[in-house]
């Protein structure tokens, strides 16, 4: 059997090949602009696939419709259990405007210790570190336990229905895990009493979207005593949302972590918890934002419409909001904030519709104590504190988590990664540290020996 120290020198001597091929996977297009046909993540698969097959290892490509992709690559355990799934998505989502880039966004140019591209961060940047780990323990002739999966999906930009939520609904079997490691979470963050803290990522929040109507009176303009004017109702409503106040909850046990970790004699509070988000704001503005997520909800109107004709009284209006709640907060808590923001507004209706729903797997697991070791050992220090976390955005994990699998995101960058660099996702400029992916290769190789080793 390997050690990891064995395999992480078999890591450094094919940096450049792991970052040659995240480069080749940024140079497929697999932009999701959401509205078929669109994504074609299946080039990249086939590529994948042949990949692997020249290094020994089977891959299966599924398709979910004409050239969306999804590669289910495996080594197969001697017994078959535990298994392991280190899960990624291959779709990227647009260029805005590709003049605002410093190289172009699909070349994957390698400079200034970093790999430009779309999708370098979010996620190709995971996925050619899962891979590598594969070929690397494929290579060194390791014998696991349990089969290590990967698996890279279409569609997570756009909620996965032809991605994980197609392998969920239509092959559930490929996904059954007893662990697995997706996207979000990690850090580094300095930790405030010192050393380093790594998030793992053990929830997600609910998100929702509230379509608000409002109903007046149409009448001339000229006359607008003889109609009921709807944009009065909708600045109403603007400005009780404005002014509305979350319930305060710091019940999510990062909280209780975080307080150790500050090595506070106080909890923090549902009074304090603002407080102590700008102190560590001005820390880690990531962590900061991060305590205002995880303790409230959230309900922001980003999208409006009203009016006809610039002579016409407005007559009814939309407006949508985005809901984020905590694991806690149903569809009758969320009732109760909207009915208390509409309450004595004449004419006003509302629906919610449900896009994700919070979900979250147990901390302080075997998987848990596995990465602890596996970092600490990648990254060649005993100096890191840990700590659970809610992310407020989702991803593919809530797919794989009713099926069993404890899934945990964990994608952290090396520990001395510089953390002011915008990493650009979603933006322009968007780009990932060489060191990062290097690091996040070992990282991988080591949790597949601790957790399926002989
Ligand atoms: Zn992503």
């Amino acid at each position: 059997m390997y050690t990891p120290d064995q395999l992480f020198r078999m890591a450094d001597e094919t940096r450049d090949e792991g970052i040659a091929l995240l480069a080749d996977l940024i140079r497929f297009e697999t932009v999701n602009t959401g509205v078929m046909p669109t994504g074609d993540e299946l080039p990249l698969c086939r590529y994948v696939q042949a990949r692997l097959a020249a290094e020994g290892i089977e891959a299966q490509v599924f398709c979910s419709a004409e050239n969306r992709g999804n590669l289910i690559a495996r080594l197969p355990g001697s017994l078959g259990a535990p298994r392991l799934l280190y899960m990624g998505h291959t779709d990227v989502v647009p260029v805005e405007n590709e003049r605002e880039w410093r190289y172009p966004p699909f070349s994957g140019a390698v400079a200034e210790g970093r790999i430009w591209g779309r999708g370098a961060a979010d996620m190709k940047d995971m996925v050619a570190a899962e891979l590598m780990a594969l070929i690397l323990l494929r290579r060194a002739g390791c014998a696991l336990k349990g089969d290590l999966i990967v698996i890279a999906g279409a569609d997570e930009e756009t909620g996965g229905a032809y991605g994980f939520g197609w392998l969920a609904a239509h092959a559930p079997e490929t996904l059954r895990a007893d662990y697995a490691i997706n996207e979000s979470g990690g850090g580094p963050i300095p930790a405030p009493g010192g050393g380093l803290a790594y998030t793992i990522q053990t929830g997600e929040k609910g998100r929702l979207e509230l379509h608000i109507t409002l109903q007046g009176q149409a009448s001339h303009a000229a006359s607008p005593w003889l109609g009921d004017n709807v944009a009065f109702k909708l600045g109403e409503v603007l400005r009780r949302l404005q002014n509305w106040q979350p319930e305060l909850d710091v019940s999510h046990e990062f909280f209780e972590h975080l307080a150790n970790l500050l090595g506070r004699s106080e909890p923090i509070t549902p009074q304090n918890v603002d407080a102590v988000a700008d102190a560590l704001g001005s820390v880690s503005r990531h962590l900061g934002s991060g305590l205002r997520g995880m303790s409230r909800m959230t309900l922001v109107p980003t999208i409006f419409a009203a009016g006809v004709k610039s002579n016409s009284v407005p007559a009814s209006c939309r407006l949508v909001c985005d809901v984020r709640t905590l694991p806690q907060q149903d569809e009758a808590y969320v009732r109760r904030q909207v009915e208390q923001v509409l309450v004595g507004i004449e004419g006003a209706a509302y629906e919610l519709t449900w896009t994700a729903i919070s979900n979250a797997s147990p901390y302080d697991t075997e998987l848990t104590a596995a990465i602890r070791r596996a970092t600490a050992a990648a990254a060649g220090r005993g100096d890191l504190r840990w700590l659970p976390s809610l992310t407020t955005g989702f991803t593919d994990s809530r797919l794989v988590r009713p099926l069993g699998a404890t899934v945990y995101g964990f994608s952290p960058g090396h520990p001395d990664a510089d953390l002011a660099h915008p990493a650009g996702v979603h933006g322009a400029n968007e780009s990932s540290e060489t060191a990062s992916l290097l690091f996040r290769t070992k990282l991988l190789i080591a949790l597949a020996l601790d957790l399926l080793g002989g």
